[in-house]
């Protein structure tokens, strides 16, 4: 594996070794630099200091200076130099002090010339290495800058497209030539991970098609003997076998009333069925949605009395939508039936149509009953899905109305959904992108329909 860890420790031995070489070097140059001119500067001084020989002589000032220098002479040569022309001077020794003197003063001459060489080399040796070490510094940030970037930020990158377009379903989950290093792994293992998430996702959609299928031959066989039932049951209660006493005749009722609530579900569960194969096509054209509203409610007034609960409809100017007039008034009742269920006895469900900032026509229900927990307000448009928190517990229903409200509200390019505080009610919506005004058809003056 070419692990990313070990090329980065590589590159950093590489760049701190040769950085930390290079500043070494430069250091010691500089030192060396250092102590040349010092030496140079006391060779001057020296030199100057010793010009008049004669003034040498023990106890005097110069003597004394001149020994204080012996010891920071370099190298040991100068220094022995300097011992034996003061010793010469110390045994008033006229002649061998001239003698050392000259040599004295002649080497120091040479020296000198040395050391203004030495320190041209030195300087020149400073600049070369120092500009050599600072270049290796910047070489080195721009290179493990480069590294981290290619090796690591721009895969990771991709890693995180991949993973978005995951998210939204654009995903090919094939990453072509995942690099052998750790990020390489990450990528192969996300392969891995999306592969089977994919595959899942197939599987279970072949289950659901499966069950859906199931379903609808179910529903399908079930509707036609539960119709022939409900037929008897209602000829029975209007008596053509006989007079029914009343315990038989609540007993009739009961089992109708139960037998349309199978009828009703059977009738949901194809309706689903259809709208997921896509089989239910709309009948779209413009219809009068002042008409649509109107018939709602007044299909609604036998629930709305036996709950005793007020429909109160905004006036709404005459509109039209382009639609399929069954479909959204099949949308419109269940939000309605909703809206008197949920709501406790003596309160109003309220309707308004208006047209939104999107010029889209915006129906709104609004009730107060108990409201729907935030957690659930998403929930109940699936399929099956009631909310269950401990303040709703679940009521007599499927689960199943809000779910082909929300797919025909699609079908029509609209959007459905609540708006809801648990306690104070809720506030269903849905909009028609298609409508406009019909000056030719009556408005609805805004009814307040008591049950
Ligand atoms: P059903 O009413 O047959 O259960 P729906 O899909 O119409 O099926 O509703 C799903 C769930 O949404 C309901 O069971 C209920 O928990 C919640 N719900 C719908 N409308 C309301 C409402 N107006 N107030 C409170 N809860 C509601």
């Amino acid at each position: 594996m070419k692990s990313i860890r070990v090329r980065l420790f590589i590159l950093l031995s590489l760049f701190a070794g040769t950085t930390l070489t290079l500043s070494w070097v430069t250091y010691s140059s500089f030192k060396a630099l250092m102590d040349s001119r010092r030496q140079l500067e006391l060779s001057y001084t020296i030199r100057d200091e010793v010009e008049q020989v004669g003034a040498l002589k023990p106890g005097t000032e110069l003597y004394r200076r001149m020994q204080s220098y012996g010891p920071l002479l370099q190298p040991d040569r100068r220094r022995q130099e300097l011992t034996d022309m003061l010793q010469a001077a110390a045994g008033n020794h006229a002649a061998q002090l001239n003698v050392r003197h000259k040599t004295f003063v002649k080497n120091e001459a040479e020296y000198q010339r040395f050391m203004r060489e030495e320190m041209n080399y030195l300087e020149s040796k400073l600049l070369y290495y120092g500009s050599l070490a600072l270049f290796t510094m910047l070489f080195g940030f721009v290179a493990l800058q480069l590294f981290i970037s290619r090796s690591v930020v721009r895969p990771l990158h991709v890693l995180s497209r991949k993973m978005v377009d995951f998210l939204h379903d654009r995903y090919t989950y094939q990453f072509h030539v995942p690099s052998n290093d750790e990020v390489g792994q990450m990528q192969a293992t996300f392969n891995s991970l999306a592969q089977r998430v994919i595959s899942n996702m197939e599987q279970l959609k072949t289950l659901d098609q499966a069950k859906s299928e199931f379903l609808s031959i179910a529903s399908h066989e079930l509707r036609t003997p539960l119709t022939s039932i409900k037929g008897s049951l209602s000829l029975m209660r209007t008596g053509v076998v006989g007079k029914m006493n009343e315990m038989a005749d609540n007993l009739l009722t009961i089992a109708e009333n139960e037998t349309d609530r199978l009828i009703r579900l059977i009738n949901d569960i194809l309706d689903l069925a259809k709208i997921e194969a896509r089989k239910l096509p709309l009948h779209q054209d413009w219809h009068s949605f002042t008409d649509l509203v109107k018939t709602s409610l007044d299909s609604l007034q036998g629930l709305a009395g036996q709950a005793d609960v007020h429909l109160q409809c905004d006036s709404m100017p005459a509109m039209e939508a382009y639609m399929d007039s069954d479909r959204v008034q099949q949308v419109l009742t269940n939000l309605l039936s909703n809206a008197i269920k949920f709501s406790p006895a003596g309160q109003t469900v309220h309707v308004q149509c208006e047209i939104n900032d999107r010029n889209e026509l915006l129906v709104t229900v609004r009730d107060h009953g108990r409201g729907i927990a935030p957690e659930d307000q998403e929930a109940i448009f699936q399929k099956f899905r009631q909310a269950t928190s401990v303040s709703n517990p679940l009521v007599k229903g499927t689960g199943l109305g809000l779910a082909i409200a929300k797919a025909l509200v699609d079908q029509h390019g609209g959007m459905i959904g609540v708006r809801s505080t648990p306690g104070e009610g809720s506030s269903f919506y849905f909009t028609l992108p298609e409508w406009r005004y019909n000056q030719q058809r009556p408005a609805l003056p805004g009814t307040e329909k008591v049950a």
